[in-house]
């Protein structure tokens, strides 16, 4: 019988395909421009379409479709099929090389945050050759041929979320490549790319129940819900046996995402009950942001053939954990190592803790913009919420690489911790501990052997946002790092003593950026505040990041978003975040008027006649009185800030009404129903 591992790639056109299909020339041109980022050469596209379209046809597919990521979070597809008409009373097939490399989809309702108006609403996509087209199929079955790619204005302006990501990692490679020339690595015209892994949690809950809760069905959130007597307190869920239904669930979808060269990996049972997670093997970080945008249809496609239904907002339920999305990322030099394990020489531990330090600067510097890149309403109530990291932006190193760095910040050559000596590019490092052997989940940056984890990602985020600043802020410390080498080595000073006088004034301007301690204390936050680090808890507070001279200089300067493109990220971002919550208001509004209210009433009616419960009855009573002033208070809300201040005293009351009022009269199903997977 074929597995499912048998299934990989089955839908995809990998290199694999393109090789048994192409000519060689065209291959090899291909292959080139994927691994060097040339540029395609126009001339073979015709051939790619024509082996691209017969390939998808066999797979049953009679559309092909431009697929790419506009600034709504999400992926976009329109439809075109294969067929022209013969003029003989038939049809037939052609898909030519200039449909493969540019398409014109009606952009006009896809936001652009003031890029464009809508009456020059032309929108381009344009063919991404590094990512691999894919097959997909409908809930009919139906296939159709998606070939990635990005989403620009008339005049290039990037009206998506990859061409910015593209560019950063561009930007990265550049520097990165530099910073390796001045170590002794050349590797001519290879680019260096960042790497991603992302661990992706979900929550799954039953349709029917799902199909009762107009605000999970709206807004991806209970708005209202009493905590269940037993969720998460015994922590017996998490790596727990994974029940039969589920684990049928798992097994179609790394299936799914298995036939998409997805290389799903690792899949358990989360903390609170209802709750998993699945986690790819890393790869290219731009593949890896297709894959996982991929990866989250997939959960709620699969999900939907289980009668489940997918959860993937970062907060489903109050007083359980969230869910997130942890961003592993790193740099595979071009010499095709990964540049954040430390070395097995002197040399490779120098340039091991350059980068380290590098990015000490970075963060740091940075902080604001990369927990601007995670605001959004539904993070909101998981940043800082004793599950996820602090809103405040540190660094984990660990205690031994924090040792190293002290001691480099200090001069160089000290004893180490177990007695070595440290001399940048003279002595190796002492060993590092390695992945699980020492661990911070607090942490919102964390050093975890050989990668950083930046553990604020939304579950429902894109991962680009976070890794077009994390690559950019990064290049730009590396630029700095070697220009101030190149021009002391210029100036005749011997390498290795250059770097320590650099890395030595960097650590002493950042280290207040590294954090060992548990981040989800109240004495971090006030130790973090008198170190300067900013704390901003909330997305109004954090997305003004994006609009300072700072982020403008830092986007222009490496070409990765100008001015005017970093703008209309910062305008669609809140416009976004006000349109959700105006959506959750209205909807609490009207659950509560249509149906907890009737609820009540009922039960009060109920209860009245019998003396005995004439205490219940009364606090009823109340509670009721509470809920229609929250109610009216939530209705007179008139900034977005009130909203959320009166939706949550309208839950405190709803809620403690559900604690009273009886279970068959409630309307909505409870939480002990919907985390009972
Ligand atoms: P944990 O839950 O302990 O953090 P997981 O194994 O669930 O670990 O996830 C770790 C993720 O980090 C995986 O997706 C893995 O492929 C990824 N990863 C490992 N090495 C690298 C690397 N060099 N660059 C980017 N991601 C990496
Ligand atoms: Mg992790």
């Amino acid at each position: 019988m074929k597995n499912n591992i048998e299934a990989f790639g089955e839908n995809v056109f990998s290199l694999k395909v393109m090789e048994a299909r192409l000519s060689a020339p065209t291959f090899e041109k291909l292959k080139k421009t994927i691994d060097t980022g040339a540029a395609l050469d126009a001339s073979i596209a015709d051939e790619v379409a024509e082996a691209m379209k017969e390939w998808a046809m066999e797979k049953g597919a009679t559309h092909y479709t431009h697929w790419f990521q506009p600034l709504t979070g999400a992926t976009a597809e329109k439809h075109d099929s294969f067929i022209f008409p013969d003029f003989k009373g038939g049809v037939v097939t052609g898909f030519s090389g200039e449909e493969l490399i540019q398409g014109e989809p009606d952009a006009s309702s896809f936001p652009s945050g003031g890029l464009r108006a809508t009456f020059e609403a032309r929108g381009y996509t344009g063919w991404d050759p590094t990512s691999p087209a894919f097959i997909k199929y409908d809930g009919a079955g139906a296939a159709t041929l998606c070939i990635p790619t990005v989403f620009c204005g008339y005049n290039g302006e990037a009206l998506d979320k990859k061409t910015p990501l593209l560019r950063s990692m561009k930007a990265l490679s550049e520097q990165t490549v530099r910073l390796g020339k001045l170590f002794g690595i050349d590797c001519g015209d290879t680019m260096a790319k960042a790497t991603l892994g992302s661990e992706q949690e979900y929550f799954l809950i039953d349709a029917d129940l799902y199909d009762a809760r107009p605000d999970l069905q709206r807004t991806g959130r209970t708005l209202f819900g009493k905590p269940a007597s037993k969720h998460q307190q015994l922590d017996d869920h998490y790596f727990g046996a994974i029940k039969p239904r589920v684990a049928a669930f798992m097994a179609d979808l790394d299936k799914e995402l298995w036939k998409l060269s997805i290389p799903a990996k690792t899949r358990h049972n989360e903390v609170c009950p209802a709750q998993f997670e699945i986690a790819p093997v890393f790869q290219t970080l731009n593949i890896s942001v297709d894959h996982n945008m991929l990866t989250l249809e997939t959960l709620r496609t699969t999900a939907e053939k289980h009668g489940f239904v997918c959860l993937l907002h970062e907060k489903p339920f109050a007083g359980v954990n969230g869910s997130g999305k942890h961003n592993n990322w790193s740099i595979m030099g071009p010499d095709g190592k990964n540049w954040l394990s430390p070395g097995s020489n002197p040399h490779e531990n120098a340039k091991f803790m350059t980068i380290i330090v590098a990015l000490m600067k970075a963060v740091d510097t940075h902080a604001d913009l990369l927990r601007a890149s995670v605001a959004t309403a539904g993070n909101d109530h998981r940043l800082g919420a004793n599950e996820a990291p602090p809103a405040v932006v540190s660094i984990f190193l660990g205690d031994q690489l924090t040792d190293i760095v002290e001691q480099i910040e200090a001069g160089g050559a000290k004893s180490s911790k177990d007695g070595g000596l440290i001399a940048l590019g003279v002595d190796l490092l002492p060993k590092l501990p390695r992945g699980n052997t020492d661990r911070n989940r607090t942490s919102p940056f964390a050093f975890t052997g050989n990668r950083f984890e930046f553990r604020a990602v939304g579950s429902n985020q894109s991962p680009a946002g976070a890794n077009v600043v994390l690559n950019t802020i990064v290049a730009e410390a590396f630029d700095y790092v070697c220009t101030k080498l190149e021009s002391a080595v210029a100036e005749g000073k011997e390498f290795n003593a250059a770097l320590q006088d650099v890395l030595a004034e960097i650590i002493k301007e950042h280290k207040r950026i590294l954090f060992n301690g548990d981040g989800y204390t109240d004495a971090w936050l006030e130790e973090a505040a008198s170190r300067g680090l900013p704390n901003m808890v909330t997305t109004p507070d954090a997305l003004p990041a994006l609009q300072t001279q700072k982020a403008k200089d830092l986007f222009a300067k490496y070409g990765v978003l100008s001015n005017e493109e970093l703008e209309s990220r910062f305008n669609i971002y809140e416009e976004v975040y006000e349109t959700l919550i105006g959506i959750e208001a209205a909807t609490a509004l009207d659950i509560a008027k249509s149906m907890i209210i009737p609820a009540v009433v009922t039960a009060i009616n109920e209860y009245s006649s019998v003396p005995a419960v004439a205490g219940i009855t009364a606090e009823m009573s109340s509670l009721l009185e509470k809920t229609v002033a929250g109610i009216t208070a939530l209705e007179k809300a008139e900034s977005t800030e009130d909203e959320v201040v009166a939706m949550g005293e309208l839950r405190a009351s709803v809620d403690a009404l559900e604690a009273i009022v009886p279970a068959d009269i409630w309307p909505l199903p409870s939480y002990a129903e919907l985390l009972l997977v």
